[in-house]
């Protein structure tokens, strides 16, 4: 069987299962699918054992004034092979609100991958109506993203406030 899903959708339809997000017949018409269905059992199986792994997640959500802020519990980085990074693609694509402040206070380390998870993660809020701004880089992330131009896209403010108000700005 030849799968009509495009990723994307597939990662946002099997982010809402396993977080039980998903109506009795969009769960049984799922079901009946992912059975049958290579790719979609394949990345089902594999998000499962993400999700296991998430109950230690380093990853905090807090709200305020309709605007969501991502937080690291303990030190990271956003580097090719963290866990972070994948955690990271996770908890955006199950996120409903799309106004999003990541805190980057504790990433120590930031690499091109993490570069690139988080344009992708800009680029899924603002498909959604929403943005994503940046709180507290450190110097060396705070170097990067300027050395590379990505600060221009995704401001990096020092004051949570003032990043809060800026969506409503726009
Ligand atoms: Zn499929």
């Amino acid at each position: 069987m030849v799968c009509m899903k495009e990723p994307i959708e597939r990662e946002e339809l099997i982010a809402r299962y396993l977080s039980r997000r998903l109506d009795e017949n969009a769960v049984e018409e799922f079901e009946a699918h992912y059975l049958g269905c290579d790719e979609c059992f394949d990345e089902l199986k594999i998000s499962e054992r993400i999700v296991a792994g998430l109950s230690a997640s380093n990853l905090a959500w807090s709200q305020e004034s309709g605007v969501s802020v991502l937080r690291f519990r303990k030190a990271a980085q956003l580097t090719h092979s963290a866990t972070e990074l994948e955690e990271l693609r996770r908890e955006l694509l199950e996120q409903t609100d799309s106004r999003v402040i990541i805190d980057l206070s504790r990433v120590t380390k930031i690499d091109s991958a993490g570069l690139g998870q988080l344009m992708s993660c800009y680029t899924h809020l603002v498909r959604n109506q929403g943005s994503l701004k940046l709180l507290n880089a450190g110097p060396d992330v705070k170097k990067v993203l300027d050395m590379t131009g990505i600060s221009s896209l995704l401001p990096d403010f020092s004051d949570e406030q003032e990043a809060i108000r800026s969506f409503s700005r726009q």
